[in-house]
């Protein structure tokens, strides 16, 4: 090419030249204008092909990718601000390319899990944070797999219930006691732990026979009834042998004793 030849070994002189030029003629940008959208016109359909091909796509991407990286700050900041008003696209965007996009879902998904894997704390936290906030959206999601797949379910409360039989006795009772204290209008709840402390600490023994107490034989008296106003806080929980929960029956705890001193 001479003619770049010449103008790389003259390129000083040329632009001085060009320079004075200019300033003799100054450009007529609005000419330049209409020239290049005429130009634009003209070419237009050519010049989508061409952005179309495979390669032109990639040249774009790897363009927007290097600009992305040299402005990362402002960028994530103007990602930041657009995004409320953009959730819902950006969302139901993500959901498509999950359920269509080849090898994308498995992406994400080992990606999510290799994160939770070294953020274990926070998957609790989170995982605790989400479930308060969406508490009934998830409990119906929880409902519907089970209604798809239960074996799912069952196998897994199978597979825990051999793991550890008696903490599972433990857990069905004191769900069973903490949805009768629903039921009944009454508050508190308590933790398995707190309800082995109160045992605890009466000795592994009936509060009102004082006969000896196994993880079988331990039953849970509230000291005043649910059904008489009681609460299902651990304070009014104490342990008791089977035949004085029965006969204390809907007696406070004051009423049955009495009635044990009588008898
Ligand atoms: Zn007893």
């Amino acid at each position: 090419m001479p003619n770049r030849k010449y103008y790389l070994a003259h390129r000083e002189e040329l632009l001085a030249k060009d320079k004075v030029r200019r300033k003799r003629h100054p450009p007529d940008r609005e000419k330049q204008k209409r020239r290049n959208r005429a130009w634009y016109e003209r070419n237009r359909d050519r010049l989508r092909e061409l952005s179309r091909t495979p390669e032109a796509k990639e040249r774009k991407r790897q363009k927007s990718k290097l600009y992305r990286q040299r402005h990362l700050g402002e960028e994530r900041a103007r990602d930041r601000a657009r995004y409320p008003d953009r959730k819902e696209v950006a969302f139901a965007r993500f959901k498509e390319r999950y359920r269509s996009e080849p090898g994308y879902r498995e992406r994400i998904n080992a990606d999510t899990a290799a994160y939770q894997r070294e953020h274990k704390d926070l998957k609790k936290k989170w995982g605790k944070k989400y479930y308060d906030s969406h508490r009934d959206r998830e409990s119906q999601r929880k409902k519907e797999a089970y209604r798809k797949n239960p074996e799912v379910f069952s196998a897994r409360v199978r597979r825990y219930r051999e793991s550890d039989p008696e903490r599972c006795v433990e857990l069905y009772r004191k769900i069973g006691d903490l949805r009768r204290t629903r039921e009944r209008g009454a508050v508190g709840w308590y933790t398995r732990a707190q309800w082995m402390a109160r045992v605890s600490f009466y000795g592994w023994k009936c509060y009102y026979c004082r006969v000896a107490l196994t993880l079988k034989t331990l039953t849970r008296d509230h000291r005043i009834p649910l059904s008489r106003g009681g609460s299902a806080w651990p304070s009014n929980l104490v342990p008791a042998c089977k035949k004085c929960n029965c006969s204390k029956h809907t007696r406070t705890e004051r009423e049955f004793l009495q009635l044990k001193a009588a008898a």
